[in-house]
């Protein structure tokens, strides 16, 4: 039995070993440079963040009008892709810039969901405060994009 078991093991053992070889052969290394293919990519999705970022510019308008309404239907309506944007975008960084750009994107997410509150309980102060932060997190964002991508 023991035996048995013995020899059922070193053959999941042998699986294993398979398995993780497999996983790591050279197709699966990560690249660690912005290759050309790279930032034909980056620049491809960096297109509809750039087209954000001017939309920022629009709903900061709204802001300092104290339009709260409009103020609330820009985040929902023009800005209702941005973080599905920003995500595709993130997501073609090389991985040691990943981690920092999801971090502003939740940050950039918690400002823009207080504006809307904010908005919504007519609190001009804390629309103000949620945007100029919004847009601090949005421009650091930006700013882990290889220049090189940028839209010109
Ligand atoms: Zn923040």
């Amino acid at each position: 039995m023991m035996l048995r078991l013995r020899s059922v093991l070193s053959l999941l053992l042998v699986v294993i070993t398979t398995f993780l070889v497999s996983c790591s052969g050279p197709a699966a290394k990560v690249p660690d440079t912005y290759t050309p293919d790279r930032l034909a990519q980056i620049q491809l999705y960096a297109t509809p963040v750039d087209e954000a970022r001017q939309g920022m510019e629009t709903l900061g308008k709204f802001v300092q009008e104290n339009n709260w309404i409009d103020t609330r239907t820009y985040i929902h309506g023009p800005l209702g892709f941005l973080r599905r944007d920003l995500t595709y975008l993130a997501n073609t960084l090389l991985p040691s810039d990943q981690k920092a750009a999801k971090n502003f994107i939740d940050e950039i997410f918690a400002h823009l969901e207080r504006l809307d509150v904010a908005a919504q309980n007519k609190n001009e102060a804390a629309t103000s405060t949620e945007y100029n932060n919004a847009i601090a997190d949005f421009d650091a964002f930006l700013r882990l994009i290889p220049s090189d991508a940028e839209a010109s």
